[in-house]
């Protein structure tokens, strides 16, 4: 594959910062707002010492606020409590407390629990919750039908996760389908950690359920995703007419979800190519002096290395078929018209925008073409 020139217009900037920058890169998770929604990046499963989480939950703000996420969810187990004791905690909605009292709205703090039980049920998350004391149910089917009562929305954790599917596959039990016709059960992790699941995947689409992306970080973001030399942590990008609590759960309940995986977007067409569009369009497009060879400047706003597939009958003077549009920058690409034309209108395949198992987005991009002496 051919990484197309880069134009960098803070080139110069770029260099004398260039030891600020090796020291510290900027980390921040960067996605436009679509025309419609905000895009808001959310991290809805996390752990903390008040279950099996290695640290107090204001190390999971700060992280957060480190990441530029606008919005986490604190989920430690309900019926898994390796530390209880020495940190004895009668009330499961501290660890939230903490965390929401210490963020003061940055992040958004949303209340949360995992229901932690051996298959046919396994993990799943409660957010939104009212009272976390009240899930501590002995009947699991019961602590779904409390967190609904509460108005949580609910998503199966790792669903694919070999302690509980040694085959790596993710398949919904009949307990499940119990759940999902009860509305009980509204979205399923796609990713979890350092995993995707095509099967999982498969499952949301099937039964229309959100798409979900999550860290579920017990230890340090830094260590278990490589933040320092640029890694990111799995993140949901929310689509919500506002940025605020009640505006990302209508959101998920709506299914307006994207998944950020690895330089991987996962997600239904309707939410991944308004995010596309938003995210690379045509800054500028002239022809080369005496030449019918176009010089396309694509503008990317987003924090996606995007991979596209050439899918026009034209051909490219500096690159094969496939073009890599590096994140948060401009990039070049030449394009061999034949004859001059007044527009252009290019049309990829996103290789790393996975709209259902094995599919992937398409996008066509036009701009007018800008008249230059010959
Ligand atoms: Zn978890």
């Amino acid at each position: 594959m051919i990484r197309l020139r880069t134009l960098t217009l803070l080139s110069a900037l770029t260099i004398f910062s260039a030891n600020a920058t090796l020291a510290q890169h900027d980390r921040t998770i960067r996605f436009p707002d679509t025309d419609r929604y905000l895009t808001l990046v959310c991290d809805l499963h996390m752990h903390t010492v008040f279950s099996d989480g290695k640290v107090w939950p204001n190390i999971r703000v700060e992280e957060a606020q480190r990441d530029g996420l606008d919005a986490i969810a604190v989920t430690d187990h309900l019926e898994y409590q390796p530390h209880v004791r020495d940190i004895p905690h009668p009330d499961r909605n501290r660890a939230y407390d903490i965390a929401r009292s210490v963020s003061a709205g940055n992040p958004i703090v949303i209340s949360g629990s995992e229901v932690t039980r051996a298959m046919p049920i396994g993990h799943a998350n409660a957010i939104f919750l009212t009272d976390t004391n009240r899930l501590l149910l002995d009947d699991p089917l019961e602590v779904f039908r409390e967190a609904k009562r509460q108005g949580a929305f609910i998503f199966l954790n790792h669903p694919q996760w070999t302690a509980q599917r040694p085959s790596g596959i993710a398949a919904l039990t009949d307990e499940h389908r119990i759940l999902i016709s009860e509305d009980a059960l509204h979205g399923i992790e796609v990713v979890n950690d350092l995993t995707y699941s095509d099967e999982a995947l498969q499952i949301a689409l099937n039964h229309d359920l959100a798409i979900l992306g999550t860290s579920d970080i017990h230890g340090l973001i830094d260590w278990q995703f490589d933040i320092p030399q640029g890694g990111h942590r799995p993140v949901t990008l929310v689509f919500a007419e506002e940025r605020s609590e009640q505006a990302i759960k209508r959101a998920l309940f709506d299914r307006r979800t994207v998944a950020w995986f690895d330089n991987t977007i996962i997600g239904r067409e309707k939410e991944i190519v308004p995010l596309i569009y938003a995210s690379i369009s045509i800054a500028n497009a002239s022809y080369m002096r005496r030449s019918s060879v176009l010089e396309v400047i694509l503008d990317n706003r987003s924090d996606v290395n995007f991979l596209l597939r050439n899918k026009t009958e034209f051909t490219f003077h500096d690159a094969a078929d496939l073009v890599e549009i590096a994140p948060n920058t401009h990039t070049m690409l030449q394009v061999k018209t034949r004859e001059h034309l007044d527009a252009i209108s290019l049309t990829f395949e996103v290789l790393n925008a996975v709209t259902a198992p094995g599919v992937h987005a398409d996008v066509t991009l036009t701009a007018p073409i800008i008249p230059t002496d010959q």
